[in-house]
């Protein structure tokens, strides 16, 4: 952490006296760069979670350990199997949708610090080979100046491989789950790399219907990886 996380939250700006710590949302102590009324809105998802997306299991809206959603996905020959596991930190409520929107579209590259302890706290308990972000369109890209999913894990201190590039610009955010189930295929094997039997860990901000995480599993499953992980922000 720099002087300056020190001084000012690198959520809300506000000047603070220390920087809080992640206990209380998880275990350990990890100085965050932000502060504790900021750190309070956010919401860790915990206890008992869906054995593949990782979401908080309802009782009305599960069958054994997976979620009705994880269900469709498995019981469609496309998709089945696909994705190993997806952990997602936190729950996606107003503040950290605000926060995420600034973060993806004022292009505040900073914000990834808060986020990048917990990231890396998840990449040391899942074993892979190659840690890969969810690419951006070359149009997000050049709006933003960065790939936030990227932008995570430069600042957890990992090196990411570009595996995937889009080859759709993504304009599917109004579609309803049924559609984009169907969707046709929006990635592409980004670079040439033997990927038979290897372990790989995606990284994204956010967790919403699965099919982002799915597709980009299925790319990379049909280049020969064995196992997909995720990691997202939120869901
Ligand atoms: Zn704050
Ligand atoms: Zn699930």
């Amino acid at each position: 952490m720099g002087m300056f996380s020190q001084e000012r939250c690198l959520i809300c700006h506000e000047e603070m006296v220390a920087s809080a710590t992640w206990r209380g949302v998880f275990l350990g102590e990890e100085v965050t760069g932000c502060c504790s009324r900021c750190l309070s809105k956010l919401e860790a998802i915990g206890g008992e979670t869906c054995r593949i997306c990782g979401r908080e299991l309802d009782s009305n809206f599960c069958k054994e350990d997976l979620c009705l959603d994880c269900v469709r996905w498995e019981e469609d020959g496309d998709w089945a199997g696909m994705l190993d596991s997806n952990i997602s930190l936190f729950h996606y409520n107003d503040f950290l949708r605000e926060t995420i929107a600034r973060y993806k579209f004022r292009g505040d590259y900073v914000l990834a610090r808060v986020f990048a302890e917990k990231i890396e706290e998840v990449l040391r308990k899942v074993p892979h080979d190659y840690l890969v972000p969810i690419p951006l369109s070359e149009e997000r890209l050049y709006e933003r100046g960065f790939n936030q999913s990227e932008a995570l894990i430069l600042e957890a201190g990992r090196e990411a491989t570009l595996l995937l590039a889009r080859i759709h610009s993504e304009k599917q955010s109004k579609k309803s789950r049924k559609d984009r189930i169907h969707l046709p295929q929006v990635f592409t094997l980004g670079r040439n790399e033997e990927l038979t039997g290897k372990t790989i860990m995606l990284v994204d901000d956010i967790y919403t219907t699965g099919s982002t995480i799915r597709h980009a599993a299925k790319i990379l499953k049909g280049a020969g990886a064995a196992r997909i992980h995720s990691v997202t922000i939120a869901r």
